[in-house]
């Protein structure tokens, strides 16, 4: 009897080791479910604070941009949270026609049927904007998974997407072996890309229509968020420089890029 009694009690341990799993398992969906709604109570509460406050403050400009849209710039940049191109760069709503994605990346015409070619034919052709902007940032994800593509190994979209930044990849492995520590590693990474994609954007009809009758300019700059900067690629000096015009350089880019 001994062992039908052990196997009892056995039975009755897993018995009830599986219900106190499964009353955790209920604590964890129950909080989860809490959480999940005050995210979304927060988004909710904002857009009556939005409400309540900016739109009331500002009715009359929001009610002219019913008459259309004449934005100061295309921006282009990550889709990084982290990120708010209006807060950075002070703009109101029409302003800015911005281009969002992972690693704030251009396909190269022809060679992807995602929407940025057609964003930034439109911005150029119908709207007319005579700056684009391409702007990296501090710890970006995706230059992060460029260099460590073992952390895109169950991301095949988004391995597929960096593809758009090979050439990014070669230039760091390349020409950046001096610099090896990890996060200046990436902010080279970051810089490098910038420019590989301003080079991809060189290939956009319209883009090189409106460079030759000189009506665009085209801006490399990189954000680092933690402390507010915005550095700006100076072809001259071929370093990205503090937009304030102090002389606090990124790092300077191992090879020359025809002005922008
Ligand atoms: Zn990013």
């Amino acid at each position: 009897m001994c062992p039908q009694s052990d196997s009892l009690t056995t039975t009755n341990s897993y018995a009830s080791y599986a219900a106190e799993i499964s009353f955790f398992l209920e604590i964890v969906c129950v909080l989860a479910q809490t959480v999940e709604i005050l995210l979304m109570q927060k988004l909710v509460q904002g857009i009556h604070r939005f409400q309540d406050g900016v739109f009331s403050s500002k009715q009359r400009m929001f009610e002219g941009l019913v008459e259309g849209q004449k934005p100061l710039a295309l921006f282009i940049t990550c889709s990084d949270s982290r990120i708010n191109p209006n807060m950075l760069t002070q703009t109101e709503p029409g302003e800015l026609f911005i281009l969002r994605n992972a690693g704030n990346i251009v396909p190269p015409y022809g060679l992807a049927e995602g929407g940025e070619a057609a964003t930034i034919e439109y911005a150029v052709s119908v709207l007319g904007v005579k700056d684009i902007v391409i702007c990296g940032h501090s710890h970006c994800g995706a230059m992060g998974g460029l260099l460590d593509q073992s952390q895109l190994a169950k991301l095949p979209a988004v391995r597929s997407w960096l593809g758009h930044a090979e050439s990014t990849y070669l230039i760091i492995t390349e020409n950046y072996a001096h610099v090896t520590d990890a996060a200046a590693r990436l902010m080279a990474t970051v810089e490098e890309n910038v420019l590989v994609q301003l080079e991809h954007l060189r290939t956009h009809p319209t883009v090189v229509a409106a460079l030759a009758r000189s009506e665009l300019d085209l801006h490399g700059w990189v954000y680092k968020f933690e402390t507010g900067q915005v550095f700006s690629y100076r072809p001259n000096e071929n370093q990205f420089l503090a937009i304030e015009g102090t002389s606090s350089t990124v790092l300077p880019s191992a090879r020359e890029l025809p002005p922008i």
